[in-house]
C-alpha cells in the first residue's frame, strides 16, 4: 500500500500576520461598492471595509 494522501495545512503564518496587521492599524482597505448618500451631510460618501477584519469606515468626498 503506497497511498499516501497528501493533505495541505493551512498557512496559520499567513492569517496571523493579517490580525497582527489589523491590530497595528493597518487595514487592508477595500472600497465598498454600494456607497451611502449622507443625507446630513447631503454628499455621497464612500465606505471602505477591512478586508481581513471588517472594520468599516466612512470618508466623504
Ligand atoms: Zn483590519
Amino acid at each position: 500500500m503506497a497511498d499516501i494522501i497528501p493533505f495541505r495545512k493551512p498557512n496559520k503564518e499567513q492569517k496571523s500576520q493579517g490580525k497582527t496587521l489589523c491590530a497595528h492599524d493597518f487595514h487592508k482597505w477595500l472600497v465598498v461598492t454600494d456607497s451611502d448618500f449622507d443625507s446630513k451631510k447631503g454628499r455621497l460618501v464612500t465606505r471602505y471595509r477591512c478586508a481581513r477584519c471588517k472594520r468599516e469606515k466612512n470618508k466623504a468626498l
